[in-house]
């Protein structure tokens, strides 16, 4: 039943904005039909359908042509994308062993069909905590977050927005050595998830921490 990832959902939304955005502002029906057959090879390349049922639940993305067409498409089609399998607060814990006072987010008030990762910032101790998974086991990793003045690229989604440097220290090859990686992020993960439409840039993102 399910055969969309939250990352490929977003991906979709996309696309169904680009349809709704050529509908209010073209009436040439070539310009129509060029973005339709575009967003059909993009819906291709990245999703995989089992059976063309699957693929007929996609369909009326073409024909989005109003905000409200939009949300009730969006709406639809959310049942169909397995959500991030939702961690217990004792997995969160066993998560960051060394951060005895670790605050945990409010679990229940998060989205898990848009939520590739889970992050959350404490601002008593100024840590932004990143929670993933990697082959279904639960990863995570924690550093220091400043937001900065201006916006800025983040580099997991790579949207234009208000962003903050992540520094997270990871030990040395000697003993009591420690360096620092820097990275700028969103400040606001939520518009984060929403914006990543290529998981293989979160991927990398982490990979570079370790
Ligand atoms: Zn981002």
């Amino acid at each position: 039943m399910h055969f969309m990832t939250p990352e490929q959902f977003q991906f979709v939304k996309k696309q169904a904005k680009k349809i709704v955005n050529t509908y209010t502002t073209s009436n040439d029906q070539k310009v129509i039909q060029a973005i339709q057959a575009l967003v059909q090879e993009e819906i291709n390349s990245k999703l995989t359908f089992q059976d063309i049922e699957q693929q007929l639940v996609l369909q009326p993305i073409f024909d989005i042509k109003s905000k409200d067409q939009l949300e009730q498409f969006l709406a639809g089609i959310k049942q169909y994308v397995e959500p991030f399998k939702q961690p217990s607060e004792a997995e969160l814990k066993k998560l960051f062993p060394k951060d005895k006072k670790l605050k945990l987010p409010k679990l229940e008030t998060f989205d898990w069909q848009e939520t590739s990762y889970l992050s959350w910032f404490d601002a008593g101790t100024n840590r932004k905590y990143i929670v993933y998974r990697e082959d279904g086991a639960l990863k995570g990793v924690r550093g220091t977050f400043s937001n900065s003045a201006k916006n800025g690229i983040c580099t997991v989604c790579n949207q234009h927005a208000k962003v903050g440097m992540l520094l997270v220290s990871k030990k040395g090859t000697d003993l009591g050595t420690y360096t620092k990686r820097g990275n700028y992020i969103c400040e606001d993960s939520k518009s984060c998830n929403e914006a990543l439409s290529d998981l293989n840039k979160f991927v990398d993102f982490v990979n570079n921490l370790k």
